[in-house]
C-alpha cells in the first residue's frame, strides 16, 4: 500500500491539531485511492499518528493492511465514497467554535461572508445521532450529495474534497466563519449578501475555473 498516503494523513492529523481544529481522541480522516480507503485508527488522538498506524480497507470495510481498529466512523467516511464521486478526502474533526454551532444547533444557511460561500456553501446540521451509529451514516450519506461541509449535531462537523488540503482548508473556513458570525452577532447582526451580488460573485467564479 502507498506509504506517502498514508503520511499525508498523519501529518493532516498534527495539522488539525495544531491549527486547533481537533483535539483530544475527537475525529477521523480518511483518503480513496481506486478501491480503496485509507483511514485513520480507532481511539488515537490524531496529533500524534504515525503513518504506520493508518488502515486500510476496502468499500467492505474489510482489512487490507494494518494493526489496530479502523475509525469507528468507517460506515459514513464508506458511504460518502459511495455517493460522492468527486470525492477523495473526508476530514471528521470536532473543531471548537463550529462545534458551539452544532451544540447550539445552529446550521449556517445565509450566504454572509464571500469566502465561505464559494468554499463551503450552505452547511446544513444534522440531528444528533449517537457516533458511529447506522442513523448517523445514513444521514451523512444523505446530506453530503449536496454538501461539502456538515455540522453533527452535539458532535462536530465534517469536510470534504478531491484532496486532504482543500478538505482541511473547508474545515478551516467553517471554524474561521463560525468565529465570524460570533464577532458579528456582537456587532449587531450578520447581514446577507444580496442576490443579484450573489450571482455576480458566482459567474465570476465560474469564469476564473474554466
Ligand atoms: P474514532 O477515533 O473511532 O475515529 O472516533 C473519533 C470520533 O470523533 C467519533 O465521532
Ligand atoms: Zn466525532
Amino acid at each position: 500500500m502507498k506509504r506517502k498516503i498514508k503520511e499525508d494523513i498523519a501529518l493532516m492529523g498534527k495539522r488539525l491539531y495544531e491549527r486547533r481544529l481537533n483535539g483530544g481522541y475527537g475525529g477521523n480522516i480518511s483518503v480513496k485511492d481506486n478501491d480503496m480507503i485509507y483511514i485513520t485508527p480507532s481511539g488515537v488522538p490524531k496529533d500524534i499518528l504515525d503513518y504506520s498506524d493508518i488502515i486500510v480497507m476496502d468499500f467492505k470495510g474489510n482489512i487490507i493492511e494494518g494493526q489496530g481498529k479502523p475509525s469507528s466512523e468507517m460506515l459514513f467516511h464508506i458511504l460518502i465514497y459511495k455517493v460522492r464521486d468527486d470525492v477523495s478526502t473526508i476530514i471528521h474533526a470536532h473543531p471548537p467554535i463550529a462545534t458551539g454551532f452544532a451544540i447550539a444547533h445552529r446550521p449556517i444557511l445565509e450566504p454572509v461572508h464571500e469566502e465561505s460561500v464559494v468554499m463551503l456553501g450552505k452547511v446544513p446540521l444534522l440531528p444528533y445521532e449517537v457516533t458511529s451509529s447506522k442513523e448517523l451514516a445514513k444521514n451523512v450519506g444523505e446530506a453530503i450529495k449536496e454538501h461539502n461541509a456538515l455540522l453533527l449535531a452535539n458532535h462536530g462537523a465534517i469536510t470534504v474534497g478531491d484532496s486532504l488540503e482543500k478538505a482541511f482548508r473547508r474545515m478551516e473556513e467553517l471554524e474561521n466563519l463560525c468565529e465570524m458570525l460570533l464577532v458579528a452577532e456582537a456587532a449587531g447582526g450578520a447581514k446577507r449578501i444580496r442576490a443579484e451580488k450573489l450571482k455576480e460573485l458566482f459567474s465570476l467564479i465560474k469564469k476564473r475555473n474554466k
